[in-house]
This record gives structure tokens, sequence and C-alpha cells, in this order.
């Protein structure tokens, strides 16, 4: 289980995150849903490491991992700018993340064409990055996450650069995979719609506060807060 407690964050005098309590339950799928600005990438980032909290603990299992690097943490993370290199082929930025932590030539191999076949391109490993559409980028930063075999993903509004039938068709193939993968999963988004669709259980975020957490039918009939109502579209 991730347990997160008492997770602040300032930037100089403005406090973005006020003492954050989530346990996510392993294998959960959740989301982190809340307005622009509320602090939803500053969680994440804190989670993976590239940020610093200001105070507060975070464990998985009986794994402090605050002060542990990026890379110890066994947490990888999807960007919403897909983040691959465009002058590496699919391949390559697939094995990345493989290579920096020196796995065998032999597992990178057998890793990378089981994640690519996953998310469907394996027909395109040879090719450059730059030269596929936005959607298949996408495939190829879930493959390259995937293939570190994380305990925790991290998604940070990993649809929102594609058209509206693109996102539709990625979110249901992303919930499939990541349901078969036993991965535990914190996915943000701002679309009331898209938290609805994918959440075990969904964390209502605002002005670096969580408002409620929970499985998304109670979140909808049984709104904890005013806007928690008002921004899932069913206020009290
Ligand atoms: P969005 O949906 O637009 O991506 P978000 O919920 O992910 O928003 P964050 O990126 O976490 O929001 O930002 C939360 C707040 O923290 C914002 O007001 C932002 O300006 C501020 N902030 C983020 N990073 C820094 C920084 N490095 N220095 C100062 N302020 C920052
Ligand atoms: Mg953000």
């Amino acid at each position: 289980d991730i347990h997160i407690d008492k997770v602040k964050k300032q930037f100089g005098d403005l406090e973005i995150l006020k003492s954050v309590e989530i346990e996510i339950k392993d294998q959960e799928f959740v989301v982190l849903l809340g307005p622009s600005g509320c602090g939803k990438s500053t969680l994440l980032r804190i989670l993976a490491g590239l940020e610093t909290e200001t105070s507060g603990t975070i464990r998985i299992g009986d794994r402090v991992v605050n002060k542990l690097s990026p890379k110890d943490r066994r947490i990888a993370m999807v960007f919403q700018n897909y983040a691959v290199f465009p002058h590496m082929t699919v391949f390559e930025n697939i094995a990345f993340g493989l290579r920096m932590r020196k796995d065998s030539e032999a597992h990178i191999q057998k890793k990378v064409k089981e994640t690519a076949e996953l998310m469907h391109i394996e027909n395109r490993l040879t090719h450059f990055s730059g030269q596929l559409s936005g959607g298949q980028r996408q495939r190829v930063a879930v493959a390259r996450a995937l293939a570190m075999e994380p305990e925790v993903l991290l998604m940070d509004e990993p649809l929102s650069n594609l058209d509206a039938l693109l996102r539709l068709e990625m979110r249901a193939e992303l919930k499939t995979v990541l349901d078969a993968s036993n991965t535990t999963t914190i996915y943000v988004t701002h679309d009331q719609v898209e938290a609805m669709s994918l959440a075990d259980r969904i964390a209502v975020m605002n002005g670096g506060q969580i408002e409620q957490y929970d499985v998304p039918t109670e979140i909808y009939h049984n709104p904890a807060t005013e806007f928690v109502g008002s921004f899932i579209g069913n206020p009290p």
C-alpha cells in the first residue's frame, strides 16, 4: 500500500499542498481530480522524487521513500507531453530506463518486445519516435514506464494532448492494460468524465487539499463539500 502522510509543500510563502493524506491499496487505480493549479502535478512530482516535500512522509509498503532518489523508489511516471526522445527509435525509447538501470541485454530485449506488444506498437520498434503520431508517442511513453515493472505508476494527464476520439480509445485501452498489469496507478486529470470512467477511487483536490477520497459513486451521489458537488456536476 501507499501511505501519503501529512505531505506539505511550500514555494516561498505560498502553501501549494496543505497536509495531503491518502492511503492507496495495492493494485488500486486512483484518480487525482481537480481544477488547474490545485497542486495535482506537484503532488505527483513529490511522489516521484522530482520535487522535495516541505514536510510529511511517503511510504510504499514498509519502505519510507521520501529520502530515496527517484530511481530507487520503484515508481515510474508518464508525462502529459510524452517526453519521448524524437531522435531515438521506439525500441531505444522503451529501453531507456532499463539501460539506465543497467539491466541485462537479454532482459531488455524481452521486456521491450513484451511492453511494445502490450501497447500495440511492436511493428514500430525501428521507427524514430519523431515520426510517430501523438497517440503512438503516448503509447511509447506508457510502454517505457511499464517496462520498468514499477510498483507504482504515476500518470499526469497522459491523454490531454490527444483529440477527443483518440482520448476515448486510449482511455479504455489504458484501463484494460493497467488492470491486467497489477500495477498501482495514480492518474491525474481535471476531466470529471475521465475520472469517473477510470477510477477505483477518486481523490478530489482543491486549493492544495484533498476534499474527498472515495469510490466514484459516493463522490457523485454524496459529495462531501459544495466544491466537490459543483466540480463533479452534481451540486447538492
Ligand atoms: P494543472 O491542471 O494546470 O496542471 P496542477 O493541479 O497540476 O494544475 P500544479 O502544477 O501542481 O497544479 O501547481 C500548483 C500551484 O503551484 C500553482 O499555483 C503553481 O503556480 C505553483 N507552482 C508549481 N510549481 C512551482 C514552482 N516551482 N515554484 C513556484 N510555484 C509553483
Ligand atoms: Mg498539472
